[in-house]
């Protein structure tokens, strides 16, 4: 049985779901986990009482778990909505420090939060689009031809890790190798890879990796941005550090 958002059964009862890429149900261990939250832990995390102290335990406590699903630290993690806001922001961001630096390079194969991000971000005319092979695969005869015309230019390349259509891993790992050899930062949107492939920013040259929680049986609405450590980083939406 399946309720609505008005609280009436909406009567949709799946027998086999099968479009894990699309999104997730939500795990029952998350719906716990969230309702005891809902009851226990909505102090403001701000302040200095008990309850508060025991928001800021849950808050941390969900940062480190996100960093270690990432091998990451903490402190680099950025919680936000969803991924296509870590997405923008690691794009959005790029370009507003990096002004002397008009180009995003992207490929042909990315989900549009990336591909309406850059445009947005850059311009139509300052998106580089890196070709795929007939695999799917980055066609790294093309990077590397891009890289050696306009690597100086090129505030950030966003390359995806897997792809949401076709599953197709594209190959970051060389593309990343080039792209640290040129001197261009890397923000990898890993939404349809963390949770289902091993994913470590400890063995992968990103400066920035999006994920979205509602691919991994948490709820819509939740996203997380690494950020590594020195890499500079505009927040999209100011203030609200509370
Ligand atoms: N990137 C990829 C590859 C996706 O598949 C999706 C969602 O389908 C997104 C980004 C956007 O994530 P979200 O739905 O959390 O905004």
């Amino acid at each position: 049985m399946r309720w609505g958002a008005t609280g009436r059964n909406m009567g949709w009862s799946p027998v086999i779901y099968l479009d894990h890429n699309a999104t997730t149900p939500v795990h029952p261990e998350v719906r716990r986990v969230l309702s005891e939250c809902l009851d226990q832990a909505w102090a403001n995390p701000s302040s200095g009482y008990s309850a508060a102290r025991r928001t800021r335990a849950v808050i941390d406590g969900a940062r480190s778990a996100v960093a270690g699903l990432l091998g990451a630290e903490p402190d680099d993690i950025f919680i936000d909505t969803a991924g296509t806001e870590s997405v923008n922001t690691a794009i959005a961001s790029a370009a507003r420090l990096h002004p002397e630096k008009p180009l995003v390079l992207i490929s042909t194969i990315e989900h549009s939060a990336c591909e309406r991000a850059a445009m947005d971000a850059s311009g139509e005319s300052n998106v580089l689009r890196l070709r795929v092979d007939r695999e799917g695969r980055y066609d790294l005869g093309h990077l590397a031809s891009i890289l050696a015309g306009e690597a100086p230019r090129i505030a950030l390349a966003s390359l995806m890790w897997a792809n949401n259509e076709t599953g197709v891993l594209p190959g970051i790992e060389a593309a990343a190798e080039l792209l640290v050899e040129a001197g261009v930062p890397l923000h990898t949107d890993a939404v349809q890879a963390a949770g289902k492939l091993p994913v470590d920013v400890r063995s992968l040259p990103v400066d920035f990796l999006s994920i979205s929680g509602h691919k991994l049986f948490a709820p819509k609405g939740v996203g997380a941005l690494f950020v590594k450590r020195g890499a500079p980083l505009h927040a999209l939406i100011h203030g609200g550090g509370q």
